[in-house]
């Protein structure tokens, strides 16, 4: 569903991915680790056309992005392919921005309604259906503060669902919680990865990525240092640098 080849990434004279390639086949779930200024948020705002890359390819159900002009001035060509892009892959956030003015079903309803235009009618009855597949349809009618964090977060899942898209990208979606609300959502993430949703997931919780990932990406300084299947990757790390990381957040 998404594959980048080679991207590099600078902020100004900041490079902070330096030639990285990665690919989620449909049905994939790649988790992204590394410490903090490692590149991870990065790499996943540039696949979905959040952030602009200066160099390199990123191709969504085999369709390269077009771009125009090179370098710092490289920008997405084609508006209407951006947006295509974008809403099939759902961002879910550390922080879960829901809009604190509308209940939960709205807040799951919206983006469908008014970015894709769906029925509305039809778009309620689904989203009913993904907040009770989240285990909170009893909460349609709250507003976002009348929830708890691990609530709100698994509210931000069902809006992400409820877009339909070909894969999901999470950044970071259980760290702003508590260990006890955390489980909740990450069970939620775990169901979806049974159900062979695509999934790409920056996360620091090397339990969920050892148990939900096919495959494992560690970055170190905009570069990936170490990769492969959970069991490879966290049971006998090649790499002084992934066993220093491992080591420091057991
Ligand atoms: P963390 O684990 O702390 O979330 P990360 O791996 O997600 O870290 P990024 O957020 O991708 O790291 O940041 C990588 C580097 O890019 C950091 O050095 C950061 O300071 C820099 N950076 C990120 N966003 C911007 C921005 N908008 N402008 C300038 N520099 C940025
Ligand atoms: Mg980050």
């Amino acid at each position: 569903v998404i594959a980048i080849k080679d991207l590099h990434k600078a902020y100004g004279s900041l490079e902070v991915l330096k030639g990285v390639d990665i690919t989620a086949r449909r049905g994939d779930v790649v988790s992204l680790i590394g410490s903090s200024g490692s590149g991870k948020s990065t790499l996943l705002r540039c696949c979905n056309l959040l952030e602009d890359s200066q160099q390199g390819e990123i191709r969504f159900k085999g369709e390269p992005v077009h771009w125009k002009g090179s370098g710092h001035d490289r920008r997405p060509a084609d508006a209407k392919q951006v947006l295509r892009i974008r809403t099939n892959l759902s961002m879910v956030f550390q922080q879960f921005n829901l809009w604190a003015h509308m209940t939960i079903l709205q807040n799951v309803m919206e983006a469908p309604v008014t970015v894709l235009g769906r029925d509305r009618a039809q778009v309620e009855e689904a989203a009913r259906g993904y907040l009770d597949k989240v285990g909170i349809g009893d909460k349609c009618d709250a507003y976002p503060a009348q929830l708890s964090g691990g609530q709100q977060q698994r509210a931000a899942i069902a809006r992400g669902l409820c877009m339909e898209p070909e894969a999901l990208l999470f950044d970071e979606p259980t760290s702003a919680l508590d260990p006890e609300l955390e489980q909740e959502v990450v069970r939620v993430i775990k169901s979806l990865a049974e159900e062979g949703r695509t999934m790409l997931i920056v996360t620091h919780d090397m339990k969920m990525a050892a148990d939900v990932s096919d495959h494992v990406v560690f970055l170190h300084k905009g570069r990936i240092e170490e990769e492969g299947a959970p069991d490879t990757l966290f049971g006998s790390p090649q790499t002084d640098r992934l066993r220093g990381f491992l080591s420091a957040t057991a």
